[in-house]
């Protein structure tokens, strides 16, 4: 644009013509009022030109503002009396579309138009990243699941050898004169005196003591009623009334009462009483344990 020329000596030089033009003597009052005439006709003379770049404010007690000539305020445009701190989201929109945004960001409606017009003035910009999913709706908390079973302990075995391996001397069954039965009421197991000796199944503890030519007994009521008797014991581990489980010590192996040396004889009886007996090699046999 041209230069424009210092403003007071064109009017003093202007003033100066005016008063020689009209004779009148020359004062600083007279200079003075001239000036300002002639300053409202300069800046009326001037009003439309390309050298006029201030507009008024629009908004009564906001600051100036100014913009090139050409730009016509638009309807979204307002005037900011300082930086702000919004950053522009892209390098792409230009200085008016900035003002619009900040302008908006006070209301969220406001703002989501302000998006709605970067998309329109943008159309080549990169898309918009999709939004994000809404996150779906918590559901509703599922029942507790139900305790997942602890896992089984080592089952406890349900029967037991009452001396696990060891041979068998003298079966169930031998007729023999010299028993009170005429056979044998047993089974012997030939093992070592202080051998431990087991329950054989879960058992409540008949009685444990001695048995005359028992010698030191135990009598234990199984599961199923029948009863699993120990004979010739050296040691008792049990007293009547306790509970015991297959597998559980009772007592010692010996050779005790009418016995010819440390063995167990080992009887299983349906009744409590003498003679009421069944083959035991058969019955533990149909329970699962042969180790014997
Ligand atoms: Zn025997």
């Amino acid at each position: 644009m041209p230069p424009v020329p210092p403003l007071g000596p064109a009017l003093c030089r202007l003033a100066d013509a005016f008063l020689r033009q009209t004779g009148r003597n020359h004062s600083t009052t007279a200079a003075a009022a001239g000036a300002a005439v002639l300053t409202g006709a300069l800046l009326l003379a001037s009003t439309g030109s390309a050298s006029a770049q201030t507009i008024a404010p629009t908004t009564p007690g906001s600051s100036a503002f100014t913009a090139p000539h050409g730009a016509a305020p638009a309807s979204a445009l307002v005037q900011v009396a300082g930086p702000s701190p919004y950053t522009l989201p892209s390098e792409q929109l230009s200085a008016q579309e900035s003002v619009a945004i900040a302008a908006n960001l006070f209301t969220e409606q406001a703002a989501a138009a302000a998006v709605s017009a970067d998309q329109a003035a943008a159309p080549a910009a990169e898309p918009a990243p999709e939004p994000a999913a809404a996150p779906e709706p918590a559901p509703e908390p599922a029942p507790a699941p139900a305790p997942a079973p602890a896992p089984a302990p080592a089952p406890a075995p349900a029967w037991s050898a009452p001396v696990p391996g060891a041979p068998t001397s003298n079966p169930y069954g031998v007729r023999n004169p010299h028993y009170a039965a005429g056979y044998h009421t047993g089974v012997d197991f030939a093992i070592p005196t202080g051998t431990p000796l087991l329950a054989v199944g879960n058992a409540t503890v008949v009685s444990a003591g001695w048995a005359g030519a028992y010698g030191k007994e135990v009598v234990l009521r199984l599961p199923d009623g029948r009863f699993a008797q120990y004979a010739h014991m050296s040691t008792l581990s049990v007293s009547a009334g306790q509970k015991v489980a297959a597998g559980q010590q009772i007592g010692r192996s010996g050779t005790t009462g009418n016995s010819t040396g440390p063995h167990l004889h080992f009887e299983i009886r349906s009744a409590n009483q003498y003679g009421a007996v069944i083959n035991p090699v058969s019955y533990l046999a149909a329970r699962g344990v042969s180790n014997f």
